[in-house]
């Protein structure tokens, strides 16, 4: 309910108009353990957010363990590489090595952008769970969608890497993340 007046505060703020973004439904594939994980990408983006940064979070997550997480820093590093999904697989390819990632899944809050897409295949990983969806996300941050956006799955499939992708997840509440730091922002402009 908290979550659901924040999106539609969030959605009526950028857009400009009484125009509801509503969450996708669940993608069935996912499991009780995504739902635990993508709730904690969840918590790693509203730190981002209140950081003053981008507001996702990620982690990596192999044989029941959670090997690292990342929260995005774009702002307070001032390095435009540093995503929730870069951020953490440049830190996990040199603190932890490239082999032990073999296997693992990465979790993100949102939808990863080219960016990271392209990150995750030089890292290897074969299987990632997201929340939102990029296109929700940016229609609730007040960003245009162009209208032959790419999704994750069209991009992986013409590029013909292997990778199992699942989601949205619990979209509701991430967006709900994004629309709270949307509105933070919009506050501290005006
Ligand atoms: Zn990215």
């Amino acid at each position: 309910m908290f979550f659901n007046r924040f999106l539609a505060l969030g959605a009526l703020l950028s857009l400009g108009a009484a125009q509801a973004v509503v969450p996708l439904p669940d993608d069935p594939a996912c499991t009780a353990e995504d739902r635990r994980l993508i709730a904690r990408t969840y918590e790693l983006a509203r730190e981002s957010a209140l950081k003053g940064n981008g507001g996702h979070g990620a982690l990596l997550y192999k044989n029941g363990k959670i090997l690292l997480e990342f929260a995005s820093a774009t702002q307070s590093t001032g390095d435009v590489t540093q995503h929730a999904e870069t951020g953490l697989l440049a830190l996990a390819s040199r603190t932890l090595g490239l082999e032990a990632l073999a296997g693992a899944t990465l979790y993100t809050s949102e939808e990863p952008c080219m960016m990271c897409m392209g990150t995750v295949r030089a890292a290897g990983l074969h299987a990632f769970v997201y929340g939102t969806t990029s296109a929700q996300s940016h229609r609730v941050g007040g960003r245009p969608v162009p209208e032959r956006w790419l999704e994750c799955r069209e991009v992986y499939e013409r590029l013909g890497y292997p990778i199992t992708i699942r989601g949205p997840l619990m979209e509701g509440d991430g967006l709900a993340v994004i629309a709270e730091h949307h509105a933070r922002t919009q506050a501290a402009i005006k």
